[in-house]
């Protein structure tokens, strides 16, 4: 999983395109907004790939420390079926919810 998302990282860094110095994107025209548009959203996938990827690491330093698959808040087991459909999950359903609260 972490392979992928490093992958996926690099993909996306690939296509970025680079920066303008001085010239490329045309002003003033439809384009320049399209090129923008999608380097936009590029950058938003590679922002959450990136925030996936640490989500992995993390899982994976929980797996190391033997504490992986209990919540991080709360200390009690993260069910199962929980970690399947999330292998990277830090935290059981209810702190999920209460710390997507705080962080929205
Ligand atoms: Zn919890």
């Amino acid at each position: 999983m972490r392979d992928d998302l490093d992958r996926t990282i690099a993909v996306l860094q690939g296509e970025r395109p680079a920066p303008a110095a001085g010239e490329g994107y045309p002003q003033d025209s439809a384009d320049a907004g399209s090129i923008l548009s999608e380097a936009d959203r590029t950058d938003a996938i590679l922002h959450s790939a990136r925030g996936q990827r640490d989500e992995v690491l993390a899982a994976l330093t929980r797996i190391d420390d033997n504490s992986y698959g209990k919540c991080v808040d709360c200390g009690q087991e993260i069910p199962e079926g929980r970690l399947d459909a999330r292998p990277d999950a830090a935290r059981c359903v209810n702190c999920q919810a209460k710390w997507a609260k705080r962080h929205r």
